[in-house]
């Protein structure tokens, strides 16, 4: 069973992995494009050939180096396996509020994480295009209840009109930090230094190089 690897380098910086996941057309790839390069394209973008981004945060004084894994449309036939979400401290499960069976499909998105990573990930639910509110299928108490039954917390976003994107990764950053931090303690007292409140921290870089992907086109119909 793959387990994280959410590293706290000597220097004090955080290294972590999120993946983002989602029926095809929700918005994975523009909410990552809105994140890290602030661009939205209101047609399917194919314009992203990298198979991730990544985002340099400082939360409190600590650099975070965030790896955000999108897709190159492989969701769409069903051709995600473990490969994309192994080792990974973070997922990202996205749905459209517009179309409740993409919100069925984080439900198993959720089973399959939870089945091959256990608790180690930190799970995020968000409810894209709240800009297309009134035509909203997915009752927000039910998204949210979800959310609060699996252990992930919820948002509302728009990648469109930049709303809770920020919010989102920031919270999530901040989760993972902190259980890399205990992960960090316990390993540091299972080495027989448990009366030592100074973290000797063992360094482990994350090296992803796996090979840039061509994005292929998706979402022949702008929803
Ligand atoms: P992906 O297949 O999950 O990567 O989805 P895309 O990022 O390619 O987006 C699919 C379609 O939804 C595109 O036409 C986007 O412009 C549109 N889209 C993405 N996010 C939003 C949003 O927040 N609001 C609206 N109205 N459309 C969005
Ligand atoms: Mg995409």
């Amino acid at each position: 069973m793959a387990s994280t690897t959410g590293t706290v380098s000597s220097s004090g910086s955080y290294n972590f992995k999120v993946v983002l996941l989602g029926e095809g057309c929700v918005g994975k790839t523009s909410v990552v494009l809105r994140y890290v390069e602030d661009k939205f394209n209101d047609k399917h973008v194919t314009t992203l050939h990298a198979s991730f981004l990544n985002k340099k945060l400082n939360i409190g004084g600590k650099r975070v180096n965030l790896s955000i894994w999108d897709t190159a449309g492989q969701e769409r036939f069903h051709a995600l396996g473990p490969i994309y979400y192994r080792m990974s401290n973070g997922a990202v499960l996205l749905y459209d509020i517009t179309d409740e069976d993409s919100f069925q499909k984080v439900k198993n998105w959720v089973k399959e994480l939870k089945k091959m990573l256990g608790s180690d990930i930190c799970l995020t639910i968000a409810g894209n295009k709240v800009d297309l509110e009134k035509q909203r299928t997915v009752a927000v108490e039910e998204a949210e209840e979800y959310a609060n039954t699996v252990g992930a917390k919820h948002f509302h976003t728009s990648a469109k009109m930049n709303r809770g994107i920020e919010e989102l990764f920031l919270e999530l950053s901040q989760r993972m930090m902190e259980r890399a931090q205990v992960q960090e303690n316990e390993r540091a007292s299972s080495l027989g230094r448990a009366g030592s409140t100074r973290r000797n921290v063992v360094v482990v870089e994350d090296e992803e190089d796996e090979a840039a992907q061509t994005k292929s086109s998706c979402c022949g119909v702008a929803s």
